[in-house]
């Protein structure tokens, strides 16, 4: 299967080109159609999967052969759960998009809404925003979503964990009845179940085993290691093994700053990302990651998402996640789009709880391994690990959304 085969219009077979893509991914095989042909869509899709341009590529098709006179108007509109993953579909959005002559605008909290509100002003075709801040300007009367032809919701899981859900049904009140929805999730709960059944239309379902193809192609280690000594090890491996950048997950935003700063006196390049650094702070450390001025990057999970970084090799779990998802969700930054990756897990004692839950949802067992002068000392007893303040989801397979305390306001 080649793009050509696909039918998209020239200016955006060459962004294509000029992006290197030579072959659809299976998301994209798939949807692209299904999205052309006017299908809602619902699909079961991770991060890696070339999910981004499977819904991009046909709203910016659609949106080229159809265009529109007069004013622009707001023809899409994508809600993520996050700034990082707004700004990183609208970079793609762009990306694919540059020779079509699409204005576009990305719509998040945490920054000025000043030149937010200019853009949209100036006239728009696409929206990608988060859920909260796209409501502040739908009451302020900055925008009118009653020209909407396609929605598209990306993580949608993400989104409902996160207590959008009153956010997103507000917003859908503002769309016409007459559009096309594709909603993508890496999981499918009862939840999302609930909410497709209310917003989409007779849809397609795809479902690419990403979970599983991605999991495949990354090599997975668990280290066993006593809590105290789990930096020592980290230092030691990420000098041991070479790793040219590495992308380090903790639990806490306190973990992720120690961390970063303990890395760093050894005399390994280090930064942090979390939700308690300003939008700017985190941009510029994540360009200081992907420029390769900074070896290690170390984050939290949400501050994690949808972060794109090609062909980064190695993610390292210094804490195992509560929530098992986000193991999955973490790996996926790595063996991007068909590229190998390795992850390991350094996990003490308290936390093997956490790695049964990991391997019960990814049905397979992770290969444990030992490092010569980091064996765990096995008369130490195990401890519970801290429950985190404003965690989403404390029990596993539970998927109950929360309110909008904290967590889901940073985004
Ligand atoms: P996504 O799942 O949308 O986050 O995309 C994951 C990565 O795959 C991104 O770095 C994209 O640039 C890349 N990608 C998307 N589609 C293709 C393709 N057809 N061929 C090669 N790489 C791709």
């Amino acid at each position: 299967m080649t793009f050509t085969q696909l039918h998209l219009a020239q200016p955006i077979l060459r962004a294509i080109e000029e992006e290197g893509y030579t072959e659809p991914t299976p998301i994209q095989a798939e949807a692209i159609p299904a999205v052309l042909e006017g299908h809602d869509l619902m699909a079961a899709a991770q991060t890696g999967t070339g999910k981004t341009a499977a819904f991009t590529l046909p709203m910016l098709q659609k949106l080229f052969t159809h265009k529109r006179e007069g004013k622009r108007k707001i023809r899409a509109l994508v809600l993520t759960p996050t700034r990082e993953l707004a700004a990183q579909v609208h970079a793609s959005l762009k990306s694919y998009g540059r020779h079509v002559g699409i204005r576009s605008v990305e719509i998040y909290g945490g920054v000025n809404i000043y030149p937010q509100t200019k853009a949209l002003r100036s006239g728009v075709d696409v929206v990608v925003a988060t859920p909260g801040r796209l409501l502040d300007h739908l009451n302020q009367g900055h925008l009118d979503l009653s020209h909407v032809e396609m929605l598209v919701l990306d993580e949608a899981d993400r989104m409902l964990d996160m207590g959008f859900i009153h956010d997103i049904k507000k917003i859908i009140a503002a769309l016409p009845h007459k559009r096309q929805t594709l909603l993508f999730s890496a999981t499918f709960s009862k939840e999302i179940k609930r909410l497709s059944a209310t917003i989409l239309h007779d849809p397609r379902l795809i479902s690419v085993a990403a979970d599983n193809t991605a999991a495949e192609r990354i090599k997975q280690t668990v280290h066993p290691v006593d809590k105290a000594k789990k930096a020592d090890l980290l230092s030691f491996l990420i000098g041991d093994r070479n790793w040219k950048q590495v992308l380090v997950f903790t639990r806490t935003k306190h973990g992720a700053d120690k961390l970063s700063r303990r890395l760093s006196a050894d005399g390994l390049p280090a930064t942090s990302i979390h939700g308690n650094k300003t939008q700017a702070a985190r941009m510029k450390a994540l360009k200081a990651f992907k420029d390769g001025r900074v070896r290690v990057l170390v984050a939290t999970d949400v501050a994690a998402r949808g972060i794109d970084i090609d062909k980064l090799g190695q993610v390292v779990n210094f804490d195992l996640p509560e929530v098992a998802e986000d193991y999955v969700h973490r790996i996926g930054r790595t063996g991007r789009a068909g590229n190998a990756g390795e992850a390991c897990s350094l996990v003490c004692i308290d936390e093997r709880h956490l790695l049964q839950r990991i391997e019960k949802l990814t049905g397979a067992r992770i290969e444990k391994v030992l490092v010569e002068g980091y064996h765990p000392d096995p008369s130490i007893k195990p401890e519970p690990v801290k429950a985190r303040g404003g965690r989403r989801r404390q029990n596993f397979g539970s998927h109950k959304p929360r309110g909008r305390g904290g967590f889901a306001r940073r985004s």
